[in-house]
């Protein structure tokens, strides 16, 4: 038994009500079900209308569920890049999606800053041959964001037939993406949805469907069970090809019906609060300072801060108080921390990390 609170940006902690849903879960046994039956179908038409609801669908968008959003990354190229995609480089998952993009077989191209910055949109120029725009709106890895008004002028920028592709892996739903400006957004559901990993959600609109299936048209293999029109299938009947994440999806729709009875509006308004929290407490430390330098990119989701102290005896100090923070990514492991500020952390929980780490480095 741990009382231990996540501060880490994902895995991160639980929705408070989660161990609730999973011992529900198992007083059904869920995880025996099969996922033809009509209470799976029921399950999957209950999270995928709690997503439309959260997020505020619009109807030319589909919901599909896949395995992580690494797994995403490469369906998306696979389904709707012949040739060429492009991407906005500023961190380890942005540049993780351009390897992958090369890694099959696509030209992949780049418009890269340095970690820890954000972008200024003006100064990108897009290949007119790319087919695919990628960016993360929230670089994990660095703390950087990209204000939703940034991400809109991005269409204008791109060629007509371009799909704009959005990682919101650690920010949703805290960014009010203005969905008729992109084509897909994707997350997984360890990071804001206080959920245990492994499943991804893929929201894609009509252009990017119909990208792949001009490309199975053309001959081209879009790949096999997990294809978009393969997906999109079964989909339309409340089901997945393949036996998926059955009790992940039911723990999903049970969340995301609290999500939505507390409303996006306060859940949105809640993280700007705990981060002004957490931001105004770095700001005056005599030991961290904040790591991103435009405050139009701090991200308000994954809070970074270069840290004197190693990342390691920060947690060490903590640990006894039943807290962890994120120590920094990659190369930054000791010099930076980070810190979550997602739907499931508690304004008394981000109160009381504030005061400890007050005590006890100042
Ligand atoms: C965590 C993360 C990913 C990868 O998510 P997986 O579910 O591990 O595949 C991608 N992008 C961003 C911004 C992330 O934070």
């Amino acid at each position: 038994m741990t009382n231990k609170v996540y501060f880490t940006p994902g895995p991160s902690e639980l929705y408070p009500s989660v161990p609730e849903h999973m011992q529900a879960a198992m007083a059904n046994k869920i995880g025996s079900i099969s996922h033809r039956s009509q209470q799976f179908k029921d399950i999957y038409a209950h999270a995928v209308s709690g997503l439309r609801q959260l997020l505020q669908l619009p109807d030319n968008y589909e919901v599909l569920f896949l395995s992580s959003a690494n797994e995403i990354w490469e369906r998306a190229i696979q389904n709707t890049v012949e040739h060429e995609s492009f991407h906005l480089v500023n961190g380890s998952f942005s540049k993780r999606f351009y390897e992958i993009s090369s890694e099959l077989g696509r030209k992949a191209t780049k418009y890269e800053v340095a970690f820890g910055e954000g972008f200024n949109v003006d100064k990108i120029e897009i290949p007119a041959s790319a087919e695919l725009v990628a960016l993360v709106q929230n670089e994990t890895s660095s703390g950087a964001c990209m204000p939703v008004a940034d991400i809109n002028k991005i269409r204008a920028k791109a060629g007509e037939e371009a799909l704009i592709f959005v990682d919101v892996v650690s920010s949703m739903p805290n960014p009010a993406l203005d969905y008729s400006k992109i084509d897909s957004a994707y997350f997984s559901v360890q990071k804001c949805f206080g959920l245990p990993a492994g499943l991804g959600v893929w929201l894609l609109n009509d252009r990017c469907i119909a990208k792949a299936e001009a490309l199975v048209a053309k001959g081209i293999s879009v790949g096999s069970y997990h294809s978009v029109p393969s997906l999109l299938s079964k989909a339309k009947a409340n089901q997945t090809p393949e036996t998926p994440n059955v009790l992940n999806i039911y723990l999903l729709s049970q969340v995301l019906d609290e999500m939505n009875k507390k409303s996006v509006d306060a859940i949105r308004q809640e993280t700007e609060a705990k981060a002004k929290l957490i931001y105004d407490y770095i700001g005056s430390s005599e030991n961290f300072d904040i790591a991103v330098k435009k405050p139009e990119h701090r991200s308000p989701t994954t809070i970074i801060a270069n840290t004197k102290l190693p990342a390691s005896e920060v947690n060490k100090r903590l640990a006894p108080f039943d807290m962890a923070v994120g120590s920094g990514y990659g190369s930054y492991k000791e010099s930076q921390i980070r810190i979550a500020n997602f739907p499931a952390h508690a304004v008394t929980q981000v109160q009381a990390l504030v005061y400890k780490l007050q005590e006890l480095i100042g």
